[in-house]
């Protein structure tokens, strides 16, 4: 099958590579992404994948698109941070580059990633976690990529964790993103420094003492650190994300959870809280073994390898 070019867009930069069958990138470019504008950020894509295609032998194009996108591979409906309605990206690809070409949301893609070549390498059904801006997933049951009747399929963020809770951007209350996210992990740090700010020096004085400069990061880093509200804030995204995927295991009961997203790269220190988090919900452990959570290992190389690689079925079809 050869090499497969795998293209990752999102609102502020397009990455695209080209991917042996290991899953090993061999060449890469990456640009900015002129997300205002639907047809330059087509544009950009198309020139980056005749760029590589040039000078390597591709036999098919996946594209992993930060949106929803339709069932069969082909049409970006709707992308939160892209001028995208309805857009026919895997026809407009196709036409210009002469290549099968596949589409599929982003966390789909690098859920297939570490699916394949990453953390879950060795398994047959697992659920994908993204803590990052929001909270995504991918679900593969069985070695296929779960997609729901529409493509819509394995948006977890959005599942209830605190009914009548903070009201998300997708119009419902208390979802699963409104506790795990960054700005989630922020908001709950920011609250513990002004409650309690005695327990809050190493975390404030990582930024200079205004709270306003707190990332995800920052907390995560102050966590490692023992900064005790920075681990208060880190224990609270770790109690919503066990109950979220107890609730995830019950109905899907997958090999493992993988966590991946800005927050997870902070390692042990988030992993394991929700490990023990998820484990505290199963009681009757002799009907229900307690999943294990694991850290992702292609950090945002991920989605590039899982499309590449997804795009080797569009060659099948
Ligand atoms: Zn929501």
């Amino acid at each position: 099958m050869g090499l497969a070019l795998g293209i990752d867009v999102g609102g502020t930069k397009v990455a695209a590579g080209v991917v042996d069958e290991a899953g090993q990138i061999i060449a890469r470019l990456r640009r900015p992404s002129p997300a205002a504008n639907a047809q330059s950020v087509v544009d950009t894509m198309i020139d980056m994948a005749r760029e590589l295609a040039a000078s390597h032998d591709i036999a098919s194009i996946g594209v992993g698109a930060a949106g929803y996108v339709d069932e069969n591979g082909r049409i970006v409906r709707f992308g939160p941070n892209m001028a995208w309605e309805n857009e026919p990206l895997a026809d407009k690809i196709e036409a210009a580059l002469g290549l099968p070409t596949r589409v599929e949301n982003d966390a789909n893609a690098a859920a297939w990633g570490e699916f394949k070549f990453g953390a879950a390498a060795e398994a047959n059904s697992i659920v994908f976690i993204t803590l990052g801006t929001g909270v995504g997933g991918g679900i593969i049951i069985g070695g296929e990529l779960f997609r729901g009747s529409t493509g819509s399929g394995g948006e977890i963020g959005h599942v209830t964790v605190v009914p009548g809770g903070a009201k998300c951007g997708c119009g419902l209350l208390g979802c699963w993103e409104q506790y795990a996210s960054g700005g989630a992990l922020v908001r709950a740090a920011k609250e513990e420094a002004q409650l309690n700010p005695q327990f809050a020096q190493t975390l404030l004085s990582l930024v200079d003492g205004d709270p306003d400069r707190m990332t995800g990061y920052t907390v995560t880093q102050a966590a490692e650190l023992q900064c005790s509200a920075a681990i208060k804030a880190v224990n609270s995204l770790a109690m919503y994300s066990g109950r979220a995927l107890s609730d995830l295991a019950r109905i899907l009961d997958p090999e493992m959870f993988v966590l991946a997203g800005g927050i997870s790269e902070a390692g042990e220190i988030v992993r394991k809280p929700i490990e023990e988090a998820l484990h505290a919900h199963v009681k009757d452990a002799a009907a229900f073994t307690p999943t294990p959570v694991r850290t992702a290992q292609l950090g945002n190389r991920a989605g590039m390898i899982g499309a590449a690689d997804l795009s080797r079925t569009a060659l099948q079809s």
